[in-house]
């Protein structure tokens, strides 16, 4: 179990192109938290997995070299990222077609969660140690089984065509609904609604209005 902290702990979760990650960047900046995406630490697994060889379609030895990688955390402003054995590959590359491919089936996998399950939970204590007033983690298993007792829980949530039309926007192409499909039907840390938490439609609201909205939330607390 990772050390008990006073510190501000905000979970995000949500579908792909849901509006975690412009939220959460935003709050952090907001109220001097650390930005953990852990949906960047699912991409940089994979990454690596494909790297040394790992197919999503033969997993042979998969367990052995999960257990034998180095988890490091790197903070460049306010965010924190994965290093697996000292590496973190480039934006670009962690949002390839490739990756986008082969995430969510590496994801669905038990040992996979399992490998970055104590990695998350230190999270908090990272952010402390580095003099952050709290952290803000998004995923999909944040407020479920990440970070089950954080201050607040917000899930974040849009029609698809509204998502996907952000995804073009951005230029990226993604397989999102390929993807949710996956993640809410994996039977380890699903995506879904964690009890509690407060559903936000962030097709309806502009950004302004969803971190005004939570930050009221807080605030008010
Ligand atoms: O957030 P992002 O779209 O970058 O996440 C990539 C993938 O990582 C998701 O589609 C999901 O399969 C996986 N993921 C997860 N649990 C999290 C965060 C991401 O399974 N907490």
């Amino acid at each position: 179990m990772p050390e008990a902290t006073n510190s501000l702990t905000i979970a995000i979760d949500g579908g792909a192109a849901s509006g975690k990650s412009s939220t959460s960047g935003r709050l952090a900046e907001r109220f001097n938290l650390m930005h953990v995406d852990t949906g960047s630490h699912y991409r940089t697994l994979t990454h690596a997995l494909l790297e040394l060889g790992i197919k999503t379609e033969a997993q042979d030895g998969l367990v052995k070299l999960l257990r034998s990688l180095n988890f490091q955390t790197r903070i460049e402003g306010r965010s924190a990222h994965l290093c697996v054995n000292d590496k973190i590959p480039s934006r670009e590359a962690l949002r390839s077609e490739e990756v986008n491919l082969a995430v969510s089936v590496f994801a669905a996998i038990p040992e996979v969660r399992k490998s970055l399950f104590n990695y998350q939970r230190n999270q908090p204590k990272i952010a402390s140690d580095h003099g952050f007033s709290g952290l803000i983690m998004e995923g999909r298993d944040i407020g479920s089984v990440i970070l089950p007792d954080a201050d607040f829980c917000f899930y974040l949530h849009a029609d698809e065509s509204t998502r996907a039309a952000r995804r073009a926007n951005q230029g990226q192409p993604d397989a999102i609904a390929q993807r949710d499909k996956l993640d809410k039907a994996r039977k380890t840390a699903p995506l879904t609604c964690p009890e509690g938490a407060i559903r936000i439609d962030t097709g309806k609201r502009t950004l302004e209005e969803v971190l005004d909205y939570i930050t009221a939330i807080i605030e008010d607390a």
